[in-house]
């Protein structure tokens, strides 16, 4: 007697399983007398439900659901789930985990909302590019009080708290996801929750203002998405002994300066220079001498203003306000924005040439002037320094005139500098007002807002870095996995060995193995005078070619094999990138001006004088202008925030853009499939298919195959009845194993003792 027999399906949601100690569900209904169904890729890449007609050697006819027959080969063809388990919120309790019907899944519970499903340990989030009804204050009660068990942000973070609580261990939520999937949104989705949970002392207020004035400063408008951001961050929120929010600090990763001096057509420069046009009161806009966006050069060259739905005005104001809330004082405000207007105004400098070599001098016109007054120097000191370098050739000073092109990247490159110090400085105040102070207890909780994996037609130094960074997050992510798969395999005394796991360790040694590795490559070019883009790709195809993740390509360019796929660098502009220096002599007119422009800067450059150094340096009044480079500077701050992650228990949140139109209702299969390529959602699927992912108790398999036995001589013992059903069935030695409590299954193999019940039902 059964009490699956019930042929009614229930309604999906009731259904999920979500014990880990099973993730098959044995209440499941039969679907009986139904057709097989499989899925049957169309030519246009999508696939559809076939329904199996008949199937003769290795051929079938099959009827797609707009009623044609096909007769196909049956290789091409993928196992299709029963229709009860349409929908499930885990994936892992697919019988069939192939890449249809993952997809299938997901977009069947993104079509009514239920943006959120879980594959396994991880969250996958699909936006919906909507306001949808799962935020507030009641979802959080629920969330809270264990009312529900849908998967959803809040339960990740409500998870994350109790298991600080409980163990006693840090822990951290790691956001992933492209540009556009909801990285940035599932992150302040986290942080309301920590705050209505935690909150209390107050603190918990300051930290959710940080997130305006952050998306002010680092981001901006571009073709993926309206608010991108343009760099990455890590928020450590702490906790008193209570589980009260006592604190918290903000780290920055590799914030895009080129975007305030360069952008494309059809995206914005940095949402704050845009709100301070629009919205700064009438007696700072004199200060400043601000004018409107279409003024600034800056701005103008890219040919968009404004964002569809934002009033630029109202959130200077909401940035205005949540400065003060962070304890930046007006003089500071006001400073920070006399720096942008600088900024701004820097881009309006040009160049004449002077003689006949192309030298050129700075126009003493109104961009200039304003300059020089809003960062308190010398006009005729900025007009020099714009203008010429000074060098050091042996024991003589000379003075080097500059060509118009170098003239502009000499101004270009003071304009991204005092904008990458302004965020640094920002963040750091911002740190000093959230600091933790004496109440720290060390327990925290991290978000982790990291750009993903990019793979672009034309991909430079940035994609490379942020590809190297997500290469190593992908290693945590992959051992994190592996771990939590082995320790349930030992605890039920499953030979472990039997799971394969692929590692990408070839992959970062690549990136890292000195001194022959892309990044030491790098360094070591950047430091030579006559190194070129040219000579770096030489040199990577001379020592790297033999790697098996290395292929040298036509030209300038490489490709890296990633876990993601392949990416090809084109290395036009790496050195400059990865050197990134800034004149001396900039550097010396920065630190003599009257405004406060020193103090920040001085912090600034502070943290850049560790070795190694890149060069060339630029030897002026025997100062030495040491830098670390990009490159180096970047894998310092990974190592660290990877040690950091280390010593946490990381949930790990997967974000999916559903289509590239920042549209609603609209699920593109392709692209979403390459997401979860990319960010390894199917790469956990992988790592459980290599070991033994369907789990049932001997109890709960005996009882629901038990009667398939042709004997029918059910003994009272579970575990030698489910030794019976599987000698019966033929399943392969290797194909299961044997626990204390559980049999284990390779993928797949329950499929057809389901296929055969059904049948029989
Ligand atoms: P990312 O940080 O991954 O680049 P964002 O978090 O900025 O992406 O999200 C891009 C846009 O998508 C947001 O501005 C918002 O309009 C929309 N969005 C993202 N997540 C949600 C959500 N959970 N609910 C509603 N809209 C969302
Ligand atoms: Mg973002």
């Amino acid at each position: 007697a059964d009490e699956d027999l019930e042929s009614v399906p229930l309604p999906f949601q009731t259904i999920s399983v979500s014990s880990t100690e099973s993730r098959w569900s044995d209440t499941t209904p039969s679907v009986s007398k139904k057709k097989i169904q499989s899925w049957f890729q169309l030519p246009n890449g999508n696939w559809e439900l076939a329904k199996i007609i008949t199937t003769s050697g290795t051929e079938s006819v099959i009827s797609l659901p707009d009623g044609k027959v096909l007769k196909v080969k049956q290789d091409s063809l993928v196992s299709a789930n029963p229709d009860i388990l349409d929908g499930v919120d885990d994936l892992m309790q697919l019988s069939y985990l192939n890449e249809p019907s993952v997809l299938y899944d997901l977009q069947y519970r993104y079509n009514q909302n239920m943006i959120y499903t879980k594959a396994g340990p991880v969250l996958v989030a699909i936006n919906p590019f909507k306001k949808v009804p799962l935020y507030g204050n009641n979802y959080i009660e629920a969330y809270k009080r264990k009312a529900t068990e849908s998967p959803h942000v809040y339960a990740i973070t409500d998870r994350a708290i109790r298991e600080m609580i409980r163990d006693e261990v840090n822990q951290s939520i790691i956001i992933s996801g492209e540009s556009g999937a909801g990285k940035t949104e599932t992150a302040k989705i986290a942080m309301q929750y920590l705050a209505a949970l935690g909150g209390g002392s107050g603190i918990e207020y300051e930290i959710l203002k940080t997130n305006p004035i952050l998306e002010a400063f680092g981001n901006a408008k571009t073709l993926r998405n309206d608010n991108s951001s343009r760099f990455g961050k890590l928020i450590e929120i702490h906790f008193s002994e209570t589980g009260k929010i006592s604190g918290a600090n903000i780290q920055t990763f590799l914030l895009e300066k080129s975007r305030v001096v360069q952008c494309n057509e059809g995206e914005r420069s940095y949402h704050i220079f845009y709100q301070l046009c629009a919205g700064a009161p009438p007696s700072l806009r004199e200060k400043l001498n601000l004018q409107n966006a279409e003024d600034y050069k800056y701005l103008k060259q890219s040919n968009c203003y404004s964002i569809t739905g934002v009033n630029d005005a109202e959130e200077f104001r909401i940035v205005m306000e949540a400065l003060d809330v962070v304890h930046i004082s007006k003089e500071d405000q006001e400073t920070v924005f006399a720096m942008l207007a600088a900024v701004l105004w820097l881009g309006n400098i040009s160049f004449t040439v002077i003689d006949n070599e192309n030298h050129v001098q700075a126009v003493e016109n109104e961009g200039l002037l304003h300059v020089a007054e809003l960062i308190g120097c010398d006009i005729e000191d900025l007009k020099l320094t714009l203008s010429t370098r000074k060098m050091k050739v042996g024991n003589d000073n000379i003075i080097q005139k500059l060509t118009q092109s170098q003239a502009i990247d000499a101004r270009d490159a003071l304009a991204k500098s005092i904008y990458a110090c302004l965020f640094d400085w920002l963040v750091e105040q911002i740190n000093k007002s959230l600091a933790v102070g004496k109440r720290r207890t060390g327990r925290s909780i991290s978000i982790l807002d990291i750009y993903g994996f990019e793979s672009f037609n034309r991909n430079s130094f940035e994609q490379f870095c942020i590809n190297y960074a997500n290469e190593r997050l992908q290693q945590h992510f992959n051992r994190h996995l592996f771990k939590l798969e082995q320790e349930e395999y030992i605890q039920d005394g499953i030979d472990w060995a039997k799971v394969e796991f692929e590692d990408n360790q070839d992959c970062l040694n690549l990136f890292e193995k000195r001194p022959l590795g892309l990044l030491s490559l790098l360094d070591e070019e950047s430091t030579f005078p006559n190194g070129t883009d040219l000579t770096f790709a030489n040199k990577l195809k001379q020592h790297l070619n033999s790697k098996s993740c290395f292929k040298g390509e036509r030209n300038q360019a490489f490709t890296v094999c990633h876990y993601a796929g392949e990416v090809t660098y084109d290395t036009t502009g790496f050195l400059e990138k990865n050197r990134d220096l800034l004149h001396l002599d900039s550097i010396q007119l920065l630190s003599s001006c009257t405004c406060h422009l020193p103090q920040i800067f001085a912090s600034h450059m502070l943290t850049q004088s560790e070795k190694p150094v890149v060069g060339p340096l630029h030897k002026s009044g025997g100062a030495d202008s040491q830098k670390l480079s990009v490159a180096t500077k970047f894998k310092g701050q990974l190592f660290q925030l990877m040690q950091r992650l280390e010593s946490t228990t990381p949930h790990f949140i997967r974000c999916i853009k559903p289509n590239n139109l920042q549209s609603p209702e609209s699920y593109e299969q392709g692209l979403v499939l390459q997401q979860l390529r990319c960010c390894g959602v199917l790469e956990v699927v992988r790592i459980s298919r290599s070991g033994f992912p369907t789990r049932m108790s001997h109890q709960k398999f005996a009882r629901r195959y038990g009667f398939l036995l042709f004997d029918n001589a059910a003994s009272q013992d579970p575990l030698s009845d489910s030794v019976s059903i599987l000698k019966q069935f033929n399943i392969l030695p290797e194909m299961y194993q044997v626990g204390y409590t559980k049999l284990f299954f390779r993928t797949g193999q329950i499929g057809v003792l389901e296929d055969t019940r059904n049948r029989t039902l």
